[in-house]
């Protein structure tokens, strides 16, 4: 639909070359805004619906930018040869795309109009409505689940879980193709009992897959350049071994599985 290019929305980066988040070489449009606040986010300039100033390597640069669909399509098609050659595509992954509703629509929309393979990266937290319209133009659905008790959902995120698993069961029985994705992070989720019963909520539902998708503290030092405090900072990332066992865990409960996204 020709509309649909005109439709803008705020991102705060576009990556080329990717070979995370989804199959193959992907472009990852990254949207700014999350109703989330995990404490761990390696994205932090993700959070903030509204543009801000980040310090990086001693420089302050703007994050957050308002474009149009045609605009990101453009940056898009640039590797439409690699994709094809790769079974890759494009991603659309934040802060939370479905927060922006007629922008995620129309782009999806509009990169399936032009042959171009589609994945989402989601919290599954926007309401289902939103989440339904997407899903025609969605080729692969990948959501977090970050932790099943809703206390503890809270205290690390800030909301509740119980939307997120709702939502991801009903587009579960829509016949999507799902992977559920959950950031392995010490003190939040990463004893064995914890990701069994992520694996088993995951498989009641009839998902097939499920990432694990080890912490690191790669984003660590933005939080300092966004003049905030990094509450998880004592954190360190789990072990090797730590991860085969929780690998393990998931393959036990029937789930195809791999470490990273
Ligand atoms: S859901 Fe993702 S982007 Fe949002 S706060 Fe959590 S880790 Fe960051």
């Amino acid at each position: 639909m020709l509309e649909d290019l005109k439709v803008r929305g705020r991102i705060f980066n576009i990556q080329r070359f990717s070979i995370h988040d989804g199959h193959g070489i992907r472009t990852i449009v990254f949207f700014k805004g999350c109703p989330l606040r995990c404490k761990w986010c390696c994205n932090p300039e993700s959070q903030n619906f509204a543009p801000e100033k980040m310090k990086e390597n001693g420089r302050i640069k703007d994050v957050g930018r308002d474009v149009t669909v045609e605009e990101v399509l453009a940056e898009v098609e640039r590797d439409r040869a690699y994709y094809r050659r790769s079974g890759g595509g494009m991603t659309l992954s934040g802060g939370e795309c479905f927060a922006q509703p007629r922008f995620a629509e129309a782009l999806l929309r509009a990169a399936k109009e032009r042959g171009i393979s589609t994945a989402v990266e989601t919290t599954s937290f926007p309401e289902y409505s939103v989440i339904e319209k997407c899903l025609p133009y969605i080729d692969l659905y990948m959501t977090d689940i970050k932790q099943m008790d809703d206390e503890k959902h809270r205290a690390f995120t800030g909301k509740s879980n119980q939307t997120i698993l709702a939502n991801i069961e009903k587009v579960v029985k829509t016949g999507a193709n799902v992977i559920v994705r959950v950031p392995v992070v010490p003190t939040v989720n990463a004893t064995e009992e914890d990701i069994r019963k992520i694996a088993v909520f995951a498989k009641s539902i009839g998902v097939k897959e499920m990432h694990l998708l080890p912490y690191h503290r790669i984003g660590m030092d933005k939080y300092a350049g966004l003049g905030r405090d990094y509450s998880m900072k004592d954190i360190v990332a789990p072990e090797k071994e730590h991860m085969q066992k929780l690998l393990a865990v998931v393959q036990a409960v029937g789930l195809k599985t791999q470490i990273g996204g």
